[in-house]
Formats: structure tokens, C-alpha cells, sequence
């Protein structure tokens, strides 16, 4: 028996407010961890910290407790090692274009990367629409193609922080996903077990973001920092925000065709935008120069090192030259404008669940999802349309898809006049 209190003891000691030792958390994730305490009862103790919070002691031992549950990478040897992770986003497809650039300006890319997630896709998801593409690496192969390509992204293996698999999925089916301390845990004990030195996050705010205000997300960051500079990693983070969907493709093949777009220095502006910041953030929490981000990206290097990274991971290189080799699902239907007016709104949310409809995300965990449908956003917050044009196209594949154009026409909102909300809303540093 790893945990040797009464787990009732241990889940009224939250629900009253009353902080844990640290002997008791480590033998309660041990404990979790190997089975020995039932589902209901690890439940009742997450909804207590929904409510209770835990201190920046409880959540420091809970996430190392978490990150040491599985095996922890070593990546030493490999050179300036940075990793990049978002909170959680639509049309999110930055991780494709950042890791090109921070290879291609001299960093190690390592990367362990989920699949989708409630209405929020996944890197993994979207790489697996380039054909033959391999995302399940052994160690020793993801290491190998580490220090021969700079940059390997491969599915999260079930070793690495196996406590917040357990965590993660009672979270998700019993509303209590959206606590600061769980989401912080989460996510960096699965980066502190992953390995590098160096970690740029993405913390999303907004309609379409777990976090819905600028001040919740800021707190999340700056608690996913302060977990990180103890562990003695290099973290900092990017708060962006997540009111509309990033780019204007939102799918899994669409998106990938997106990111290659932008890494041919034909992306739309935002996602460019924001991997060079991320790119930046991350190559100077390395302790290498952030200048080498843009030539990175205009010279072309960057889309090598896609061209490089998707052929050590078996996929058709020839995508990189030509993104239209990426099937999407043939049935294209229009979401016309009813009258004039400028886009005021484009909910996130609405866009990522209508996407979800088509299939293009998992309704079920393990389910298998269709990558080509999506939506192309022909029109974001800020321009202006006349009754009668493109809002928006849908790639489907008839599943769902009355119930996506109904979400996708009430994700648009037209007046007279709006202005595009700023992109980046603050960079923070390590402390
Ligand atoms: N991503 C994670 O990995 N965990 C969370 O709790 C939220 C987003």
C-alpha cells in the first residue's frame, strides 16, 4: 500500500480547506498511479481542489509528483533543448511552425505532443493527415531523429506522466478541468518529464481557450513558470489570445496545409505572428540569439527542416512543396452573409464544436476522426462583407453537417463596424 492515510481522511482534508503534507500528495499520486484508490474517490478529491484551490506548495509537490509517476526523458547531450507548448486552442496549428524555425536557428526540438481535446485540436491529429506519417516512436528512434534532424514531434508515449493520463481523463467527465492548479499540473509535469531545458508556452485566452479572462490565464502562466524555474527549467510564456480561431484554416489536413503556407511565407499574418514570437521567446530562453527566428522562416530553412523532420517520421516530404497533396473531404459547402456589414465576432468555440460535428475531432476517446473536413475562414474579425459573399467554406463528408453550419452561422457576428483585437496581449519572462 503506497497510500497509507484513509483517502475519506485525505478528500475532507481539501474539501475543508486544510492544506496536504507533502508525504501524504507524493503517496496519494503514488497510490493513484498504481490503482489502489477507485475512481470515485480521486473524483470527489478533484472536485474539492476545483473548489479549494491548492497552494503554489501543493501544486509544486503535486506536478513533480506527477512528472516523476513515469519515466523521465534525458535529453542532455542533445544541445539546447526547448519545447513549446499551448494551452489549448482552434485552428492552433503553431507547434508546425515554430518547431521548423527554432530547428532551423540552431535549437533541439523533442517534442511529445497530445491529439484533440474537447473542441480543441491536437498537433498529433493534424500531422497524421500528411501521408504515411509515424507519430508513434520508439525512445531510442525519437531520440535518434532528435539529433539527426533537430526536431521530432511523436504521440505522448503512456510512460511519461502516467498519474496525469488517470487525472486528465476523470477531469474531463466530471467538470473539473478548468482549475488553475490542475491545469498547471498537468501540463508541466508532462513537460518537466519530457525533458528540455528550455519551455515556451502558449497560454491561450478567450472564448475558444480553457481560460476565458485575460487576468485567469496570466495566473496560469505565471504559476506554470514559477513550477518550471523550480524544477530548474528555462520557461517563460506568450499570452494570446484564443477570442477567434488562429489562421483561418480549422480541420486537421487544412491546417497542416496552413502551417506549410506559412513556413512558404504565405500564412495568414496572425499564425505567422505568433510563431515568430513564440519562435523568439523560445530561442532566447535557450540562450541562443532570437534574431535567427525570422531569416529562419524567409529563408526557406525553416521549411527544410519541415521537409527533413516529416521524412525522418516516414511521411511524403513532397508535401512541403506542394500542400494541395493533403486530401480534404470532398463535399464544399458556403456559408454566405445574410447583409453588409464588417465581422465583429467569430467565436472560437462555436467554430472548434463545428468542426468536432464533422468529424474532425473525437466525440469519444480513441474514436478515429476524419482529417479532411474542416473550415476555411474567408472572413475573420475586422472584415468587411457584403450580403451574399463567402464567410466561410465547409470541407465535409455529409456527417454533421447541418448541425456545423447552424454553430458556424452563429459564430459570426456583422455590425457596423469592429476593429481586429490585438494578437499577443504580453510576453512574460522566467522570474
Ligand atoms: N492541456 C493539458 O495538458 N492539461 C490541461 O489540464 C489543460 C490543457
Amino acid at each position: 500500500m503506497l497510500f497509507r492515510m484513509h483517502p475519506v481522511d485525505f478528500i475532507r482534508e481539501k474539501r475543508d480547506g486544510r492544506a496536504h503534507t507533502e508525504a501524504e500528495l507524493r503517496a496519494w499520486v503514488a497510490g493513484l498511479t498504481q490503482g489502489e484508490i477507485p475512481d470515485y474517490q480521486i473524483a470527489a478529491w478533484l472536485m474539492a481542489v476545483y473548489f479549494q484551490g491548492l497552494s503554489e506548495q501543493e501544486t509544486f509537490v503535486l506536478t513533480d509528483a506527477m512528472a516523476r509517476s513515469g519515466e523521465m526523458l534525458d535529453l542532455s547531450g542533445l544541445g539546447p533543448t526547448v519545447d513549446k507548448h499551448s494551452s489549448g486552442g482552434v485552428g492552433d496549428k503553431t507547434s508546425l511552425v515554430v518547431g521548423p524555425i527554432l530547428a532551423a536557428s540552431g535549437a533541439v526540438v523533442a517534442k511529445m505532443s497530445g491529439r484533440g481535446l474537447a473542441h480543441t485540436g491536437g498537433t498529433i491529429d493534424k500531422l497524421e493527415s500528411i501521408p504515411g506519417f509515424r507519430a508513434t516512436l520508439s525512445k531510442e528512434e525519437f531520440l535518434a531523429i532528435a539529433r539527426r534532424v533537430g526536431l521530432v514531434i511523436a504521440a505522448q508515449s503512456v510512460d511519461l506522466a502516467p498519474a496525469d493520463g488517470k487525472l486528465y481523463a476523470l477531469r474531463d467527465v466530471t467538470a473539473t478541468v478548468e482549475s488553475i492548479p490542475l491545469i498547471a499540473s498537468s501540463i508541466m509535469s508532462k513537460k518537466l518529464a519530457a525533458g528540455a531545458r528550455a519551455i515556451a508556452l502558449d497560454v491561450k485566452v478567450g472564448k475558444g481557450a480553457f481560460m476565458k479572462q485575460a487576468a485567469d490565464a496570466r495566473r496560469l502562466a505565471e504559476l506554470m513558470i514559477a513550477i518550471g524555474t523550480r524544477a530548474g527549467r528555462r520557461v517563460g510564456a506568450v499570452l494570446s489570445q484564443m477570442d477567434e480561431p488562429l489562421g483561418r484554416a480549422v480541420g486537421n489536413a487544412i491546417e497542416v496545409q496552413e502551417a506549410i503556407r506559412t513556413l512558404r511565407g504565405e500564412g495568414p499574418e496572425d499564425l505567422t505572428e505568433l510563431a515568430l514570437a513564440l519562435a523568439e521567446h523560445g530561442l532566447k530562453l535557450a540562450g541562443l540569439d532570437p534574431a535567427r527566428a525570422r531569416p529562419a522562416l524567409e529563408s526557406g530553412a525553416a521549411l527544410e527542416k519541415f521537409r527533413a523532420f516529416v521524412a525522418a517520421q516516414g511521411g511524403d516530404p513532397r508535401v512541403a512543396d506542394d500542400p494541395e497533396r493533403l486530401a480534404l473531404a470532398p463535399g464544399v459547402v458556403e456559408l454566405r452573409a445574410e447583409k453588409d456589414g464588417v465581422v465583429a465576432g467569430l467565436d472560437a468555440l462555436k467554430v472548434g464544436l463545428a468542426v468536432l460535428r464533422l468529424g474532425g475531432g473525437r466525440e469519444k476517446k480513441g474514436a478515429p476522426i476524419e482529417h479532411g473536413v474542416g473550415v476555411y475562414l474567408e472572413k475573420k474579425i475586422g472584415d468587411r462583407v457584403r450580403s451574399g459573399e463567402v464567410l466561410a467554406r465547409v470541407y465535409h463528408r455529409e456527417k454533421g453537417l447541418k448541425e456545423a453550419l447552424e454553430l458556424l452561422g452563429g459564430a459570426y457576428a456583422l455590425a457596423d463596424a469592429a476593429r481586429r483585437p490585438p494578437l499577443i496581449l504580453d510576453v512574460l519572462d522566467p522570474v
